[in-house]
């Protein structure tokens, strides 16, 4: 596990957009942020599922969350700026941005497998990522210490038989946090690394894996040290990494 002493207020008055809050590592990802004083802004398509969110925030007394109701399988840029507009008018800068939404799409050899699911795997695990990034930066750059976190995995490091368009759009996640992290180095003060969170109890973990027994693999709730090092400042000098959870 990635050893880190969480410091009490570590995100205070920060602003952090977590995409996939409604459920899973991103869910606790966004509490754990909340509880160490951050406004989280709640990305995912199930609306009831982040009010529920929404609410424990509230009653638990951490900062005003928000919620972004978002479908990243949207093609448009147009759509990714909207949602940057509205957002521009609540928070004068962004602090920091956890991609964490993320699909697995079909669990088949490359030589069968749909291109409709490959296009949709891409499109949500890739491209909303640059869409949604290239849309916030000018909110990212208010900011005096961004951080950019990407989600990644073991088969974005290493490909693996029947993970297709999954493993392939880790990889490209990982490209893609690279490319960022050199670009915005010296024209910025964002910095962007990559966590692969490790095998994690969720409901992507069972249907990854039917067969396992889920109490023989973390909780969300475990993993999150790295998450909050990444977020805070006493990871400033980090960029272009690639980090491990567990
Ligand atoms: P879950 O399936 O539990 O949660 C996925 C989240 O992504 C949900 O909040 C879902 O929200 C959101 N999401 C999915 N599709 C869309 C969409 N079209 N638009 C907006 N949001 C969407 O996944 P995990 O918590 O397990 O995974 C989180 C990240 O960690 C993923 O990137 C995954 O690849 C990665 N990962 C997970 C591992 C694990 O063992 N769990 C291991 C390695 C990597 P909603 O349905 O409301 O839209």
């Amino acid at each position: 596990m990635f050893d880190y002493s969480i410091p009490e207020n570590l995100l205070s008055g920060k602003n952090i957009l977590v995409t996939g809050a409604s459920e899973g590592i991103g869910r606790a990802a966004a509490l754990k942020y909340a509880s160490l004083g951050a406004h989280v802004i709640l990305l995912a398509r199930d609306q009831e599922r982040l009010n529920s969110l929404y609410d424990e925030i509230s009653d638990k007394g951490y900062p005003q969350a928000a919620i972004v109701p978002f479908d990243l399988n949207q093609t448009e840029p147009d759509s990714y700026q909207q949602l940057c507009d509205v957002l521009e008018d609540e928070f004068q800068q962004l602090d920091g941005l956890l991609h964490n939404a993320g699909i697995l799409g079909q669990k088949a050899p490359l030589e069968s497998y749909q291109a409709e699911t490959f296009n949709k795997v891409m499109q949500i695990n890739v491209t909303a990522q640059f869409l949604l990034t290239k849309a916030l930066l000018p909110l990212l750059k208010q900011s005096p210490d961004a951080s950019i976190i990407f989600t990644s995995s073991s088969v974005g490091r290493k490909g693996r038989a029947f993970w297709g368009a999954y493993a392939i759009s880790k990889f490209a996640t990982e490209g893609m946090m690279q490319t960022f992290a050199e670009e915005l180095y010296d024209i910025s003060r964002i910095r962007c690394n990559s966590i692969n969170p490790g095998a994690t109890r969720t409901a992507m973990r069972a249907t990854a894996y039917p067969a396992e027994n889920p109490n023989t693999v973390k909780a969300a709730e475990e993993i999150l040290p790295l998450y909050c090092y990444l977020m805070g400042n006493d990871s400033k000098t980090e960029n272009g990494k690639a980090f491990n959870a567990q």
